[in-house]
């Protein structure tokens, strides 16, 4: 079984993430990929986070189409800062498989920052996606040494969108079609979040 693991904060989830998920589905011929809304990313806080319970319905609703994709909540339900490693850990011995730990170009930056990068390289392969403004000559080349052995470059089209440029949208009232699912939208607009 080969299963990609895709966490963020998803706040909120975008066409960005489905097409990041969808392109390695395809390249890394994964059985699945398991989206992991993040309690708290170690490496990326802010203050007013959307609440999980809403970052978790959007993701729902952005996959619910989606043939190959599934969500989970052990980050979530596991609070405090959300680890990778300790996650794979956790998931490995549930359910041991082949897993590739996704993630944009631009998280790739932080790989030596991470919690215990050596044991996560051991329980995972890394799906790297190219994000503007970076390339995949740039992804490769911000790989530590040790660790290129066990990066797969994803390539996608390049998307230009982020979760900061959509909240900052909706909070200027500015129109997000075509980063933003319908069906996530429709969550947005009836639970009112992103309003300043
Ligand atoms: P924010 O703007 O709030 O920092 P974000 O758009 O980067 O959020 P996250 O939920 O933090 O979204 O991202 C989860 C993962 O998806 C990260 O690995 C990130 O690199 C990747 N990602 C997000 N948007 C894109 C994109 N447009 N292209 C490629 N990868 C992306």
């Amino acid at each position: 079984m080969k299963i990609g693991i895709f966490g963020g904060t998803f706040d909120p989830p975008h066409s960005g993430h489905l097409t990041l998920a969808r392109s390695a589905l395809e390249q890394l011929q994964l059985d699945e990929v398991l989206f992991l809304p993040a309690n708290k990313n170690p490496l990326k806080s802010r203050a007013g986070i959307t609440p999980g319970k809403h970052r978790l319905a959007m993701v729902q609703r952005l996959i619910q189409k989606e043939e190959g994709f599934s969500l989970s909540d052990m980050e979530l339900t596991r609070g405090g800062v959300s680890y990778t490693v300790d996650t794979l850990g956790e998931l490995q011995m549930v359910r041991p498989a082949e897993y590739w730990f996704l993630m944009g170009a631009d998280a790739l930056r932080g790989l030596p920052d991470w919690k215990n990068p050596q044991r996560l390289m051991r329980l995972c392969r890394l799906g790297v996606a190219v994000r503007p403004p970076m390339t995949e000559h740039d992804v490769m080349a911000r790989v530590p040494a040790e660790f290129k052995g066990k990066v797969d470059v994803v390539k996608m089209s390049p998307m230009d969108v982020s979760s900061t440029d959509i909240r900052n949208r909706l909070a200027r009232n500015q129109p997000v079609t075509g980063l933003v699912s319908p069906e996530v939208l429709q969550y947005i607009r009836e639970q009112k979040l992103y309003k300043d």
